[in-house]
Formats: structure tokens, sequence, C-alpha cells
């Protein structure tokens, strides 16, 4: 008779209840105490069913002990022992596969100077190789990256266009004219365009902010949170400290621009961790409708580095935020921690990467003379370069690039039960601290499994307690990372 072994999985409990998620299929099931009962009793042995039920019928029932392990068999959290290990093959997305979202990087010049932006090139690869780079995308460049966008975005109804910098605004000229030629060239197509745009707020004024809010453009604020830490580290070239120039530019931005929630976006170093308050000053005092932490572990020992006890606090905080946004959600109320919102997302949907995110894929980013990246952070990076707005994408470089950053030939990550979600980690993050693209983060996994479990819990509790709450998950649209 066949002897069954627990397979791959991430218990969980939440609500009082026990949960399973599944790896690699990344579904979440609820499961009962038979089943509970079934893999205590499985916890490092080989047993059939007929063994479970003589061992554990009188404790549970023999019906129960054999639903349960129908049930999981069924989810694959049991099955038949002395399988070879699976090592499987890479399973590359079908030719052809649409465009999602093309962040355009209008200027690589910025009228800020931030403190950590040479060690970490916190929009992209800061160092020597923007080498002859336009400072400005031209508006020909720009009209060219608009037809590859369409081109490429195949039969997708929707397209997204991300403006991106350095200081996006500081080409607003050319941002105007792209933005009125993807509207016509779009509908020309029967498409619709969708905008979004990322500023570090200083060079908003009256006629900006009117363009955003006639044309719908999503905005995100690049901020680091009230004004001490912004002045720290958000700092003109001169030294001087940018939040009191920010501020009434924002409030405004805030309150004409109402059709799209305006997002915040923090820098996270080891000099400015105190999540919590950043959070509330941005949310209570300045209106930001979400707030989402990019932190900064590229490398150890580096001034801005978040590392050790650092992690602690910060995922101290971030479950803080968790619960919060749980209590909330459980009461259909809004919270904007949108770190937990965007992973409770993927969970909902169950979401099983073969990619850590999008870039190469339905992403990809376009530097100021027109060469296509991997991502907005890497545009400009002539070894990270996939083809031209003008000459389309080189398919056996996009190809070769898919292949070999596939999950599956991440040997570390094969064991790992947040891979469904993780895969791997940042790429840009990977090149600045292990020197390439294709090495796993493997300086945060602990975070990275911590982070998701925390996730997991509150997905629980959301599902059992207000799971009405999570149906709006499926009529949101994900645009990649
Ligand atoms: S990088 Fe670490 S946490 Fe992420 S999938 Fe790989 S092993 Fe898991
Ligand atoms: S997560 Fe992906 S898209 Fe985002 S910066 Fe990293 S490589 Fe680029």
């Amino acid at each position: 008779m066949t002897t069954l072994v627990k397979r791959e999985f991430h218990p969980f409990e939440a609500a009082g209840e026990h949960f399973l998620y599944m790896v690699p299929s990344a579904g979440v099931f609820h499961i009962d105490q038979a089943s509970r009962a079934v893999l205590d009793t499985l916890e490092g042995r080989e047993m059939t069913a007929a063994e479970l039920v003589s061992e554990l019928g009188t404790e549970v029932g023999a019906d129960a002990v054999v639903d349960a392990v129908a049930e999981l068999q069924e989810i694959r959290a049991i099955g038949p022992g002395r399988m070879p290990p699976e090592k499987p093959l890479p399973v590359l997305p079908p030719a052809g596969f649409p465009l999602t979202t093309m962040v355009l990087n209008v200027t690589n010049k910025c009228n800020l100077s931030c403190t950590y932006c040479y060690e970490y090139g916190e929009d992209k690869i800061v160092d020597t190789d923007y080498g002859s780079k336009p400072k400005f995308m031209s508006e020909e460049t720009a009209r060219e990256a608009v037809d590859f966008m369409l081109k490429e975005s195949g039969a997708n109804r929707v397209a997204h266009l991300t403006f991106f910098g350095g200081e996006t605004l500081l080409n607003f000229k050319v941002l105007k004219k792209t933005l009125a030629y993807a509207r016509t060239q779009g509908a020309l197509l029967g498409k619709e365009v969708e905008f979004s745009l990322t500023t570090n707020a200083t060079l908003l004024r009256p006629e900006i902010i009117e363009w955003l809010v006639d044309n719908e453009v999503g905005v995100t604020i690049s901020i680091d949170g009230p004004q001490e830490s912004q002045d720290k580290f958000r700092v003109f070239k001169n030294g001087m400290g940018s939040y009191e120039l920010i501020l009434p530019k924002i409030k405004e931005l805030l309150r004409r621009h109402t059709s799209r929630p305006i997002g915040a976006r923090v820098t996270l170093t080891r000099q400015n961790l105190d999540v919590k308050s950043i959070f509330r000053h941005l949310t209570e005092e300045m209106g930001f409708w979400e707030v989402g932490f990019a932190p900064v572990t590229t490398a150890d020992g580096r001034d801005y580095a978040i590392e050790g006890e650092g992690y602690d606090s910060m995922l101290a905080q971030f479950s803080e935020l968790a619960l919060e946004f749980q209590e909330a959600a459980i009461e259909n109320r809004h919270h904007g921690f949108s770190n937990i919102k965007d992973t409770l997302e993927e969970i909902h949907k169950g979401v099983s990467k073969a990619y850590p995110c999008g870039a190469g894929l339905g992403l990809m980013g376009v530097a100021t003379d027109g060469e296509v990246a991997l991502c907005h952070r890497f545009a400009g990076s002539e070894d990270h370069k996939i083809g031209t707005v003008r000459d389309g994408v080189d398919r056996k470089l996009q190809y070769g690039f898919l292949e070999k950053h596939h999950v599956v030939n991440k040997t570390d990550c094969h064991t790992c039960w947040a891979r469904p979600l993780c895969a791997g980690g940042c790429y840009h993050e990977a090149h600045t601290r292990y020197g390439t693209t294709t090495a796993p983060n493997l300086h945060y996994c602990d975070w990275i499994r911590a982070w998701t479990d925390t996730c997991l819990r509150v997905y629980g509790e959301i599902a059992s307690r207000n799971p009405r709450y999570l149906d709006r998950f499926d009529m949101e649209n994900r645009v990649p990372a």
C-alpha cells in the first residue's frame, strides 16, 4: 500500500483557526482538527492511510481521518513517499506575451541630492553607467517609446505608462506632449492608456497640478517623512532641506487631485527607520491616501543599508501597522499601509511567482536615449539593455534573461516556502549587493519569511472575520511593481 509523507507547505494560525499556505501552488486552505492530527502524526514519518486510521481513529474518528487524508492529498499537503526530489524545468511565458507597463525615464537629472542616492541608487542603478546618455529624453524619443509601448501591449486593451526620473517634472514639456500623443495614438488603436508619475514634489506648481488633475495622472511622491528626516536626507545640492518647499505643494495636490489616490513612497535607511511615526505623519498630518516603504538593504557595512537589529525593528513596526490594517479591513475602513495591501492582494489571487517582479516581462524601463532595459532602475545601464524603442526588443536577450532568472534556477530558493511570493527578490538589489542579477537576495530571507508569515496571518484573520473585504482584490487590476 502507498505510504504517505508530508509535502511542502507553511502552516499558520489566524482567528483561532489553522491554515496551510501551499507551496508552490500558493493556495491558502483552512484545515480542521482531523487534518491537523494527520499532519502532526506524519511529522518525520511515512505511513499508509490505513496506519493513520488505526493510529488516529479513536481520537478523531475513522471517517474523519479518511476524509482528512483525501483532502490533504487533493491539495497536495501530503502525497506518496519515496518520490525522487522534483527539479522542475523553467516554464517560460509564451511568445508574444504583452507589455503591461512601460516606465519612461524622461530625465536622469535630479534637482535634489539625496544623501543616500549615490550609495543605493534609490531610483535606479547610479554608477558611471549613464556614460554619455542625454540628461533629458527628447520629444521624438518619447513618441517612439509610445509607439513601442502600444505595439508591445499586443491584444491588451489598456496600457500603463509611468513617467520617471531623475526628477520627472524637470522634463514637464516632454511629459505633456507625450501624454497627449499616447492618448491620441492609443485611441486610434482602440486602446486606453493609463498614466502615472513619480516626483519629489519640489517642482509641483498650479498649472502642473491642473494638468495632473485634468489627465487623471496617478501620482506617487517620493518623500522621507516628517521635517526632520526629510531635511536630513532629501536635500538640495546646497544642503538645504526640502520639507518647507514641498509641504504646501503636496497639500495643494492632495486638495485638488481627488480622482486617483495619491501615494507616498518612503526610502527606509538605517538612519530613518521610525516607520510608524513616518506613516502617521504622512497619512494623518499630510493626508496621503497610502504610504509604501522601500527598505535599503543593499549591503552590510555601507552607510545606509539596514542590517541586524534594524530588520527586527522594521518587522515589529510593519507588524503593528499590519495589525492596524487588519482591524480596519474587518470594519471595512480604509488603512493606507500599502506594503501589506499589495501582499494580501497577491495572496488572495494565489500568485505563485516564477519571477520576483515584472522586470523584462510585463514591465520595461526606457532610458533617455530610447534604450529599453529590464526596468526603470536599470534604465541607462548597458549591461541590462534588452533593445531599443526604435528596433524593438531583442527576443533572444529577453528569453535568455527569463530562462536564467526563473526561480527554478535559484538553488537556494528551491526549499523556501516563501518563494511563491518572493522568488528571489529584486534584481536591482541583487545586482547592487552581489554584482549579479541572478543571485537570490539571501541577506533578507529571514525578514521576508517573517513578513510573509505576518501577511498570511492577517489574510487568515480577514478571510475568517470579513471575507467580503477581500472581494475588492478580484476587481482591481494589478500593475507589476
Ligand atoms: S530569496 Fe530567500 S526568502 Fe526569497 S525565495 Fe529565495 S530563499 Fe526564499
Ligand atoms: S523589483 Fe523588479 S521592477 Fe522593481 S526595481 Fe527590482 S528589478 Fe526593477
